[in-house]
């Protein structure tokens, strides 16, 4: 134990750069696909310690290998890079130059993390076997992770595991959290197109009204959720986007229906989207309207594998102590798309707190919100604990 909060003290002492580092990245927001000068900065920093840096996976993606000794076993370690389309209001020494850009969900935090870890592991931790740490563009709903698999990702780095985390508001600063099994929600983006017959407001038998039909699909498909989802199943189908005409007297030839769609096991997601198209096709059919329904994607669910998870969950107690980490009880019905990567290799989530009411300030601010920053306490807790779980994990 004392040699672990040992670890954490390490990381602090060399922490002041990687601070400096955050700051920096924060400074300087990049949106999805567009990290170019976050990305220049994480490949610089790896090559400078020693990594074999690929790069152009996924357009902005980094990845950096390290090997030593004869071990079979790969570890993959990963963080996201990219911004939010949002105008910062902290008023921060260290505010976003960009107008409307921000780091407003802490990926400057999880990039600076994994290079904290990056250059103790390359100086100070002995293991045997491959690490490959995996900087990923475009988590916020870009699917960044889907690209730089598509570009060959565990192809060209295999990985027998992969690890992430992702700072949490409202937590105490420092406190671990992990959940075995579905952790966070699969998403579906969804466009409904109706199409009518445009006519005289006073004259609607001479039209086809796409607003009346699109008004029965709207609440028909509540009842998915509450008819064909199982009760104890978590379902969300939100409407949040319903556009159709301008005038009092006219009725209009189309409308469009934006959905968001989410649930926490695939079975169930196949199901709402299977009866979303059923539903969908056969109203506009009875309202004499023709529907196309466009599946946008999104991301599958997150699902923490068992062993992985029990060995992340033995590294976090070692590290800080079995007080501050803690089993997240209920999964997120938000959405991330270190999911696609759990899909193809077993690994494990975790949250790492980033601030309550008790330590106030803007760690405790909800991600996505103007006023939120990332806490820096943060990134000597981060990077010890990836240290720790890549020194375990490829032990010799
Ligand atoms: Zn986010
Ligand atoms: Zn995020």
């Amino acid at each position: 134990m004392s040699d672990m909060s040992d670890l954490v003290g390490v990381l602090r002492e060399q922490s002041g750069e990687f601070v400096a580092l955050r700051r920096d990245i924060h400074r300087h927001p990049e949106l999805g696909f567009q990290e170019f000068r976050t990305s220049d900065l994480v490949a610089q920093r790896l090559e400078e310690w020693g990594y074999e840096v690929t790069r152009g996976l996924g357009g902005t993606g980094v990845v950096g290998q390290l090997r030593r000794g004869n071990g079979q076993r790969r570890l993959g370690l990963r963080a996201d890079m990219d911004a939010l389309p949002i105008h910062e209001a902290t008023g921060l020494p260290h505010a976003s130059v960009h107008a409307g850009l921000m780091h407003a969900c802490g990926h400057d935090g999880h990039t600076a993390i994994l290079l904290a870890a990056a250059r103790h592991i390359a100086q100070s931790v002995d293991f045997d076997g491959t690490l490959n740490l995996i900087f990923q563009p475009a988590e916020e709903g870009l699917g960044g992770a889907k690209k730089m698999m598509q570009d060959g990702l565990f192809e060209r780095f295999p990985c027998d595991a992969i690890f992430a985390m992702h700072n949490m508001p409202g937590f105490p600063r420092g406190t671990l959290q992990l959940r075995e099994g579905p952790t966070m929600a699969a998403s579906e983006n969804i466009t409904i197109t109706l199409r009518g017959v445009g006519g005289h407001g006073a004259m609607p038998h001479v039209a086809v009204d796409p607003v009346v039909a699109g008004s029965a699909i709207v609440m028909g498909l509540q009842t998915i959720v509450s008819r064909n989802v199982a009760p104890l199943q978590m379902s969300v189908i939100t409407v949040g986007s319903f556009q159709a005409g301008m005038a009092n007297n006219v009725i209009p030839h189309e409308a469009v229906l934006k959905l968001s769609v989410r649930s926490l096991d695939r079975e169930v997601h196949q199901l709402l989207l299977r009866r979303i198209g059923e539903l969908v096709d056969l109203q506009a059919r009875s309202y004499g309207v023709e529907a196309t329904v466009d599946f946008q994607g999104g991301y599958p669910v997150l699902v923490n594998t068992r062993a992985e998870t029990d060995f992340a969950r033995q590294v976090a107690v070692d590290l800080v102590g079995a007080d501050l980490v803690t089993l997240q009880t209920d999964p997120l019905t938000g959405s991330e798309d270190f999911a696609f990567m759990l899909d193809e290799v077993p690994g494990s989530y975790l949250f790492i707190g980033n601030g309550d009411k008790a330590t106030g300030g803007h760690g405790a601010c909800m991600v996505h919100n103007p006023h939120y920053d990332f806490d820096d306490a943060n990134i000597p807790v981060g990077a010890a604990y990836w240290s720790l779980l890549t020194q375990r994990y490829l032990a010799g």
